[in-house]
């Protein structure tokens, strides 16, 4: 299946939809969930045009890799889950495919915490 560009993330990184930025550099970008399932829950995604971390792992350029590990690194810190924040741990997860059950074909990696997670975000409530 090829990247369908009128998926919602496409929709964010051109503008046409507002999202709750919490961070962004050159090619990547992280907002809140707009249905958190956690007191946390940011979604970072590459601005790159990857359907799923498959696609992006495969493809995309080391700038982008580095990129989006730094922008993913920088979540963990703003939010305060890094433990080196004090924090207390956190999930982060990729729902990929139809068995993965990913709703949004746009490669994002779900970031959560803030609070005991159980198995939250593992499994669809
Ligand atoms: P998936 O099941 O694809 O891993 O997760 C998609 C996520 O995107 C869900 O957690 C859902 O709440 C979130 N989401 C869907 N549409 C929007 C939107 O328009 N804005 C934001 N911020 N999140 C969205």
């Amino acid at each position: 299946m090829s990247y369908d560009k009128d998926n919602i993330f496409a929709k964010i990184l051109r503008g046409e939809i507002p999202c709750d930025k919490v961070f962004e550099n050159e090619h990547s970008l992280a907002f809140n969930d707009i249905s958190p399932q956690a007191k946390i829950h940011v979604l970072v995604i590459p601005k790159g045009a990857y359907k799923d971390i498959d696609d992006f792992c495969t493809n995309a350029s080391e700038e982008e890799i580095i990129g989006f590990t730094k922008a993913v690194s920088e979540v963990f810190k703003i939010t305060g889950v890094s433990e080196s924040k004090g924090g207390k741990g956190f999930r982060a997860l990729a729902n990929t495919g139809s068995d993965g059950s990913q709703e949004v074909p746009h490669f994002h990696l779900h970031v959560m915490g803030g609070e005991a997670l159980g198995l939250r975000g593992l499994r669809k409530n």
